[in-house]
């Protein structure tokens, strides 16, 4: 039988306006970096997708270089797209980038126009779909001029490549600048995508968070639960299968025993909120209203539940956050 999404995919999930664009994003959105490789079964990521539909997540954050190997997770959403939300394409927002290393030689990485456009045109291949809604520069390139990187986006956005732009990771200052000519070009700068999680302030600290909001472009902000280590699932060792375990990006020298005395402490003021620690991460992440979505990854669809259930207790007392401050710093 075909996947018919959840009639009230819309109820429990908050939207949230794109800084001061048209545009509303889900509190939460799905990332594809991790677990959307070829050594994961497809089932496994269908369950995961429609999971996170069916809970409102509207938004499935992609780039060229997912996978592994890079290229795999537009391909495993593109065959979903196909058939599990087959007709629900209005419905989301879809989004990829391009910047790290994607293919060898002086054209594979980036922010070169020759390599932006054609890196768009293979995802949108990979994808099956004619255009994306965002389109990222997913690093700034220091050799190339910001001018020619910020043309290439508007290019992507007149062709009808992609709806609206993003940029990545850049600082501050970097921010104004690309705000600024995209602004001249006629293609407003969207949305930033930045780390940021209780153990990872820098946006606070460079000033992005405010400038974010000066220029009213929206911020989702990637990794927020530190990819895993601000959940329960370390507390009593390293599981079998976690990304730690793995060793693919998180490096378990993290989980040391000073750090895990933190998270246990962490852990102990969730529970007293009465909700998990991966939903406080996320509670954290966007109290204040400033932050427009928090960019999750999962590795089950359980975890998505789990993750969505932090909008039922986001309110932080003053000194829940300072006693958060005494446990959680870089
Ligand atoms: P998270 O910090 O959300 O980490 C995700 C991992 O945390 C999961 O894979 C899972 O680990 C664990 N987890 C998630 N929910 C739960 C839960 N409820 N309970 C217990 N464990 C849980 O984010 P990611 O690091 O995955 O990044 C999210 C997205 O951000 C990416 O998919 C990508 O779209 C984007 N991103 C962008 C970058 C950029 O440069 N712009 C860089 C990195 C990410 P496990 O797999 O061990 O089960």
């Amino acid at each position: 039988m075909i996947w018919q999404p959840a009639e009230n995919r819309y109820e429990r999930m908050t939207y949230n306006r794109c800084g001061r664009s048209g545009l509303k994003l889900p509190a939460i959105s799905l990332g594809l970096w991790q677990n959307f490789g070829v050594e994961t079964p497809h089932v496994t990521k269908q369950a995961i997708c429609r999971k996170a539909f069916d809970l409102g997540i509207t938004h499935f954050d992609l780039a060229n270089n997912y996978g592994p190997p890079g290229g795999a997770s537009e391909q495993a959403f593109g065959e979903i797209l196909k058939t599990d939300f087959a007709g629900l394409r209005d419905e989301m927002v879809i989004s990829t980038k391009a910047g790290y290393h994607m293919w060898p030689g002086p054209y594979g990485e980036w922010g070169s126009r020759k390599y932006l456009i054609s890196s768009c045109d293979q995802s949108l291949k990979r994808l099956g779909l004619d255009y994306v809604d965002i389109f990222y520069s997913h690093r700034f390139d220091p050799d190339t001029p910001l001018e020619e990187t910020c043309a290439a986006l508007d290019h992507i956005v007149r062709s009808g490549r992609a709806l609206y732009i993003g940029i990545s990771s850049y600082n501050s200052n970097r921010t104004r600048a690309a705000y600024d000519i995209l602004k001249s070009l006629g293609t407003p700068l969207l949305i930033h995508q930045p780390s940021y999680s209780m153990i990872n302030r820098w946006i606070e600290e460079d000033g992005l968070v405010d400038t974010l909001e000066e220029l009213g472009v929206g911020a989702i902000v990637f990794s927020p639960l530190a990819q895993g280590m601000l959940t329960s699932k370390y507390l009593g060792g390293i599981p079998a299968g976690s990304r730690a375990a793995l060793d693919r990006s998180l490096d378990p020298a993290f989980l040391n025993e000073r750090n895990l005395e933190n998270i246990r402490a962490l852990n102990a003021i969730a529970e007293r909120r009465g909700q998990t620690l991966a939903q406080m991460a996320l509670a954290w992440v966007l109290r204040g209203g400033r932050i427009t979505s928090a960019l999750i990854g999962a590795s089950r669809p359980e975890q998505v539940e789990d993750c969505v259930k932090a909008l039922e207790n986001s309110a932080f007392s003053e000194a829940e956050l300072a006693e958060i401050d005494v446990y959680a710093r870089d």
